[in-house]
């Protein structure tokens, strides 16, 4: 593609924005970067760089313009300045680029003119607003739109790469017994605790929790075949079954099922691996539960 080609709009944006950067937001690169004010730090290799980041930011807005293919916007913060986000994809058939214009606004009318504002509080906000986007509120997992935007993307990787990965569906056993035997808060208590048990036995700087459904959830295991995998939803399966799982005094007993699948020719896309993974989910409940199957 022909990034020259976008120069005239470019130039439209730059009379806007302070600055503009052409983004492949698949491989976290910046491609070019135009800037009217000196902002700090724009000559990033990684495009999270620039966000004083070290890994993909979790509201990554470009990843999501470029598998919505519309212009998003959000706000973001960085030390005490406040920016205003806009990404643009590059509509091609073949290409991974995404237009981020950015703004300062920290001085801008909306704040300067509101005497009162907190600015604290509005950092705050601002945070609430991206982790939302991306969490879900009960348990702190990931939610089904980070499945839906990260997946794809650790998927191209792994192919690119040729490195193996796992998707883990698990699902908790008669769940709905917990909520009728006692009530939807110790319900509630058993999901926020199986996220936590989880975590504690997952590396979380390379893999991910997220909640897929009710009491459903996926882990992806990045650079695991479908043995390792295997063996780390085993470890997951006996660290819920030994978990005393105790509210108000009230212990429950709790285990959950897993079905596994991992990426390979045929198995080449999100919908692929998670109908497969929730197939041997499918198995492991026939099969009697508290149970993994591959
Ligand atoms: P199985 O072993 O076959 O998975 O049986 P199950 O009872 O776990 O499965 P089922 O799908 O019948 O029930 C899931 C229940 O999860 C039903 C729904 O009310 C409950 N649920 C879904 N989301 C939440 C939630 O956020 N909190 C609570 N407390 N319950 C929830
Ligand atoms: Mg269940
Ligand atoms: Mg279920």
């Amino acid at each position: 593609m022909d990034i020259g080609s976008i120069d005239f709009q470019i130039n439209l944006l730059k009379k806007i924005f302070d600055l503009i950067r052409i983004v492949d937001p698949i491989n976290n690169k910046v491609i070019s970067v135009t800037c009217n004010k000196s902002i700090d730090k724009i000559h990033n290799k990684n495009c999270y760089n620039f966000w004083n980041h070290n890994q993909m930011c979790k509201n990554c807005i470009s990843l999501k313009a470029y598998n919505e293919k519309e212009t998003l916007i959000k706000f973001e913060h960085l030390g005490d300045k406040t920016y205003l986000v806009m990404a643009t994809p590059i509509v091609d058939d073949d290409s991974t680029y995404v237009v981020e214009s950015i703004k300062d606004i920290t001085d801008s009318k909306i704040i300067s003119d509101s005497q009162n504002i907190d600015l604290v509080l509005l950092y705050k906000g601002v945070e609430n607003i991206n982790k939302l986007a991306f969490t879900d509120e009960l348990t702190g997992a990931y939610n089904r739109r980070y499945i839906n935007e990260k997946l794809p993307k650790d998927i191209l990787k792994s192919q690119k790469n040729s490195t193996p990965l796992s998707l883990v569906m698990m699902d908790i056993d008669c769940f709905k017994n917990i909520n009728d035997n006692y009530n939807h808060a110790v319900g509630d208590y058993v999901l926020k605790e199986t996220i936590k048990i989880i975590s504690k036995n997952i590396r979380l700087n390379s893999d991910w929790i997220a909640r897929y459904g009710g009491e459903e959830f996926i882990i992806v295991f990045k650079n695991a075949n479908i043995d390792i995998a295997y063996m780390l939803a085993e470890r997951i399966r006996n660290a819920i079954q030994n978990y005393e799982f105790i509210y108000n005094n009230i212990k429950i007993q709790v285990t959950a099922s897993f079905g596994i699948s991992s990426i390979s020719k045929k198995i080449s896309t999100k919908d692929l691996l998670l109908n497969d993974a929730d197939k041997y989910l499918y198995h492991a409940k026939i099969n009697g539960r508290n149970r993994v199957e591959k």
